[in-house]
């Protein structure tokens, strides 16, 4: 394993707290190596707490418990990173730090990283905000904990106020003049504050993320990202986040390593901001509940209202990253949904439509926004269309489709439906799912956002290419539709499998996009 010999940028938070301290010798988890642990030699307690440090947290707390908060990670920068030269003086960032009943190991991990890898100068503070969690190690024995730690205080929402409005508090309680957010389960390298800090220094009106590294959610080993494997943030038109690869034309405008990435959107829980950029934009929009297109409308209104979303591939943060919340939704997933179509009133302008019709427009009451359409045009932001044009145009394969909607099989009656691991199986088509709306394009593919069905021997869904040979398709008005290289047509087969067949004239090969028409307004 690595040693390094590179010497701390600035010890003053660490030399004088015997909490900070370096450990000597072997640990578990040293460098960011993975730690496995055997349930099967477990004893029944340790079992009993193994399982519900999963069911607690969608991680593996168990794991993260026996790893040090303090422990040391291999300095996963580019080289280059190391000769970057950055202004003696920078903005100070308040650390803001929303969490919900969050593990011990993990929240103070994500602390005591911050304090062992930010020089203090830039350090104003670390706000924790607790939104309303119950666990009992979240109270007083973090008040105790916390007391011993420079430069750390906790605030309390009165309710459960969702991770938007955690954050919103923690906005209009921070001292700093720079504000950066992080998840409460993540853990960051060395000097990992100050290539943001340069930025925002730079130009007031931007905004920027680290490079978001994983830390396993089983073994809490650290991945790390660099170079063609660091990925952009952009959105689909279901308004899901998503990451997307960096394409020749973006990587072209990158001259080196050290070079900011503009990104179309963020994933949300990790950046930096001026906190009077926040404010003049508007901070979140104070209609969204718990979770979820809080980032897409700040990454949207950014770019649309005259600032930059960039990416600094020497800031490197490791995020726990796991496939479901281990929190109650107060009101249930909708809020999801109505967040979005709030989202969508506010910043998509015509664009709307797209998100609408994979609703199935089904809207629901989503309340006022007058306030933020005012807000856009108090501060003459450009359009919807321009952000795609200018940030975003990968995405204007919008404007080609023909028709999207469910793809329906005529015998079976059921839909196509792409599972999480690319297969493809049938579902019913009244279900209100994203995943069912197929949009077919003037150029025959058959896409939902950038993955498209296409076929060799088999039919699999790939990121669109553009190669017209496999991804090529034509809906006939039989309700065939045909491969074009392969001469084939998509068929059904007894299994229920989605295959290709020679063409005849039977049911299971007839197929129709269930078009749906927006309700007219009574
Ligand atoms: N969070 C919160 N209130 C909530 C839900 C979440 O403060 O109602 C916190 C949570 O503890 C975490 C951050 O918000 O620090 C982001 O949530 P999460 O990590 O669950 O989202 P993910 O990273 O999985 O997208
Ligand atoms: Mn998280």
């Amino acid at each position: 394993m690595k040693v390094l010999k590179q010497k701390r940028i600035d010890s003053t938070n660490v030399t004088k707290n015997p909490l900070l301290l370096e450990i000597q010798g072997d640990y578990p988890g040293k460098y960011g190596g993975p730690v496995n642990i055997n349930v099967a030699s477990m004893t029944e307690e340790q079992k009993k707490q193994y399982y519900l440090g999963w069911q607690n947290n969608r991680f593996n707390q168990f794991v993260s418990d026996l790893i040090p908060l303090n422990r040391k990670l291999d300095d996963v920068r580019e080289p280059e990173c190391r000769n970057v030269v950055y202004r003696e003086i920078l903005p100070r960032s308040s650390v803001i730090i929303c969490f919900h009943n969050e593990a011990w190991s993990t929240l103070l991990r994500t602390v005591h990283s911050v304090l062992r890898n930010t020089p203090s100068k830039y350090l104003e503070e670390i706000i924790l905000v607790d939104d309303f969690s119950s666990f009992p190690h979240l109270k007083e024995p973090l008040e105790n904990y916390v007391k011993k730690l420079p430069n750390v205080r906790i605030i309390r929402s009165q309710k459960r106020e969702g991770l938007i409005r955690a954050r919103l508090l923690g906005h209009r309680e921070a001292k700093g003049e720079v504000l950066t957010y992080l998840d409460s389960h993540c853990e960051c390298t060395e000097d990992w504050l100050r290539p943001m800090l340069q930025r925002i220094a730079e130009n007031p009106m931007a905004v920027v993320t680290p490079v978001i590294d994983r830390v396993d959610e089983t073994t809490f080993k650290y991945w790390t990202f660099s170079g063609p494997a660091i990925n952009i943030g952009v959105f689909q038109w279901d308004l899901t986040f998503n990451w997307g690869p960096v394409h020749r034309e973006r990587r072209k405008a990158i001259e080196s390593p050290v070079d900011p990435i503009k990104s179309p959107t963020m994933a949300g829980g990790l950046f930096s901001i001026r906190k009077d950029t926040f404010s003049k934009l508007g901070t979140y929009d104070p209609g969204f509940e718990t979770w979820g297109s809080e980032n897409l409308e700040i990454s949207f209104k950014i770019w649309m209202c005259g600032g930059t979303l960039e990416i600094m591939p020497c800031s490197h943060v490791g995020h726990v990253f796991r496939g479901s919340s281990p929190y109650s939704w107060p009101k249930g997933m909708s809020e999801l949904r109505t967040n979005g179509i709030r989202l969508a009133e506010v910043w998509l302008d015509e664009y709307k439509e797209e998100y609408y019709k994979r609703l199935g427009y089904v809207l629901g009451d989503y309340g006022d926004v007058s306030e933020r359409k005012k807000l856009k045009k108090d501060l003459n932001c450009h359009s919807f269309d321009w952000y795609l044009h200018n940030i975003y145009p990968e995405a204007l394969w919008v404007k080609n489709v023909v028709i999207v909607g469910p793809l329906m099989n005529k015998l079976s009656g059921t839909c196509f439906y792409i599972q999480p691991d690319d297969t493809l199986a049938m579902a019913s088509c009244s279900m209100r799912e994203p995943l069912l709306y197929y949009a077919l394009t003037k150029t025959g593919e058959i896409r939902i956002d950038m993955r498209c069905l296409a076929a060799y021997d088999k039919i699999i869904v790939i990121t669109c290419s553009g190669n017209r040979g496999i991804e090529e398709w034509t809906v006939h008005q039989t309700g065939h539709i045909l491969h074009l290289s392969s001469n084939r047509c998509l068929d059904l087969n007894q299994d229920g499998k989605v295959i290709l067949n020679k063409c005849i004239n039977t049911p299971s090969q007839m197929w129709s996009f269930l078009r749906l028409e927006k309700p007219q307004k009574k």
